[in-house]
């Protein structure tokens, strides 16, 4: 398995599954590993990526334009669910205003 976020997600959520199941006295289900594929953003030069999955078959490169809205909407998703709607509008509307200034690659 990745030591990846997808991967700590999906830990995160049976965790969180296989507790209630602990405590309303049912057995435990084992865990397994779905690769949903990777997403890089190279900044300003690309974003490429592999889409894995029921709806794309066994493995499918994505680049580009298409890639780079995946990747955008998927980390906006994920600011959404640990900053709520309001931060990430805002944040996003700050971003679009000083995008000129900051990195072009992201360094974390
Ligand atoms: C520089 C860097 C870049 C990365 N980039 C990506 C990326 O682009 N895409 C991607 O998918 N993955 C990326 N990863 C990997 C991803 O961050 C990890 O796989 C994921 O964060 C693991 O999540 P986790 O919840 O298991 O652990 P963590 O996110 O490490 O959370 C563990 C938490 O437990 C807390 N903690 C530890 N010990 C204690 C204690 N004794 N008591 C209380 N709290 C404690 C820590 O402070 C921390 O907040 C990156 C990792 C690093 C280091």
């Amino acid at each position: 398995m990745p030591p990846r976020a997808q991967a700590a997600h999906q830990q995160s959520t049976h965790l969180a599954k296989q507790l209630r199941r602990k405590l309303a006295g049912q057995s435990v289900e084992p865990w397994h590993y779905r690769d949903f594929g990777s997403l890089v953003s190279l900044g300003q030069y690309s974003t490429v990526g592999s889409l894995m999955g029921k709806l794309v078959g066994q493995s499918f490169f994505v680049e580009g334009y298409f890639a780079r809205v995946m990747y955008v909407s998927l980390y906006k998703m994920h600011e959404y669910a640990l900053h709520g709607f309001v931060e990430v509008a805002l944040d996003t509307a700050v971003r679009l205003i000083t995008r000129r200034t900051e990195p072009h690659v992201k360094l974390h």
